[in-house]
């Protein structure tokens, strides 16, 4: 059983007050808020062991690049990767797509060849195949999903063919909640030899992620959701793709020899990792990653999904209330509009009366589409949201409503 009150302690932005109101933070799919151990660990680091790492004979260089490291495998063991060198430090999960994007598609993708994504991804699971797409003259394919917002896996399984290269689909989707049978999904894509990058965007603060156990091919996801730094994410591939595919970006720490005839590359995961890396945030996010690991990871899910039950239950009760993403299997966001209210109305009176939400297309224009709106509010929960502060959430809806 985790113990709210002390773990809310552990995170100071959260007695923080807005307008002079408790702080009501269910923007969390957004980003989450840092607990102590994270934030400590970024200011020793800057403090205490500031040197770049990799290069230097110095000690504290060696101390720098020993923690570095020692973060990697600790992303690693994270996601129950076969070794560190499938982990590759990127800025986040928007840079770990483009990065598959490119080199995949440098490496393995030719004019005429189909890549598949889902209706409900995130804008950067999509735009970065659309550039291959367009630089290859390839084409994109997507996956259909029910009323409920679940992936159609039976039209899924009809899209694949000898062109399909991949299939990049998400875990779970930053609208609806939904949480897709990755597993399965790739089960089938592997029975046509096709590999499959999957967004862990939204699925990694919530539940234990194997990457090993779904087989997945390349697994990312955001340091900043997962109560770590901001500007820094992890792409995790099998090193039988990573080893052929061409580098992403050049310039140093991705080289073996630079000469001005030929250039060759490091080995993994530096091949992929050119310019200084940011060593500060790589082992803040191990200390977050120690943070979620020592609550327990099915402990974090068992708890938010009771409170996901109980905001679900009280916000149908409320007159007007349509709430999108019926999944049977679904994670911590809710996304909503309240009868005529505009979405941006609600976030913005939501806001002053303290409560903090998104509002939007968050990033699925898309789906948005599929669904026959054009933006909705999303309150994302993490662990230290509590029933109070879901209440909280209801009565400012009701006043809101009361007023329109
Ligand atoms: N994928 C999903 C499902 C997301 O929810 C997000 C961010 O909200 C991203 C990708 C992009 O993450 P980032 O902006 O940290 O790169």
């Amino acid at each position: 059983m985790l113990e709210i009150s002390k773990i809310r302690g552990e995170f100071p932005i959260l007695s923080e007050k807005v307008y002079d109101r408790p702080l009501v933070y269910l923007d969390n799919a957004a980003t989450t808020q840092k607990p102590w151990p994270v934030i400590r660990c970024l200011e020793e680091g800057y403090r205490r062991h500031n040197a770049n790492v990799h290069r230097g004979v110095h000690f504290l260089s060696q101390t720098a690049t020993e923690a570095h490291e020692s973060a990697r495998s600790r992303v690693g063991r994270f996601l129950n990767a076969a070794s560190a060198e499938e982990i590759v430090f990127t800025r986040g999960t928007t840079e770990s797509v483009n990065l598959v994007a490119f080199s995949f598609g440098e490496t393995y993708c030719r004019e005429g060849d189909e890549i598949v994504v889902s209706v409900m991804e995130h804008h950067s699971n999509i735009v970065p195949w659309q550039m291959l797409c367009e630089r290859r003259k390839m084409r994109l394919k997507v996956i259909p999903m029910n009323d409920r917002g679940e992936l159609q896996l039976d039209e899924y399984e009809k899209l694949l063919g000898p062109r399909t290269r991949l299939v990049a689909v998400t875990h779970v989707s930053n609208v609806l909640g939904t949480v897709n049978p990755v597993g399965e999904i790739i089960a089938i894509a592997h029975r046509h030899q096709i590999p499959v990058f999957v967004d862990g965007a939204q699925a990694v603060p919530h539940r234990k992620v194997d990457v090993q156990a779904l087989d997945a091919d390349f697994y990312a996801f955001s340091a900043h959701k997962v109560y770590g730094p901001t500007g820094l994410g992890v792409l995790y591939g099998k090193k039988k793709w990573m080893d052929e595919m061409l580098p992403y970006q050049g310039g140093g720490e991705m080289i073996e020899q630079v000469r001005f005839d030929k250039t060759t590359y490091n080995v993994l995961p530096f091949k992929f990792e050119a310019g200084t890396p940011d060593f500060i945030g790589t082992t803040a996010l191990a200390a977050a990653l120690d943070y979620v690991e020592t609550l327990g990871m099915g402990e974090i899910s068992d708890y938010e999904n009771q409170l996901l039950q109980y905001t679900q239950e009280r916000l149908a009760a409320l007159p007007g209330m349509k709430i999108y993403g019926q999944a049977a299997d679904k994670e911590s966001v809710v996304s909503f509009r309240l009868g005529g209210i505009h979405p941006y109305d609600t976030g913005l009176l939501l806001d002053k009366l303290g409560v903090a939400v998104r509002t939007g297309h968050h990033c699925a224009q898309p789906l948005m589409e599929r669904l026959g709106i054009d933006s909705c509010v999303r309150a994302s929960l993490s662990f230290y949201n509590t029933r109070e502060e879901i209440d909280a959430l209801c009565a400012a809806l009701e006043r809101i409503r009361k007023m329109f």
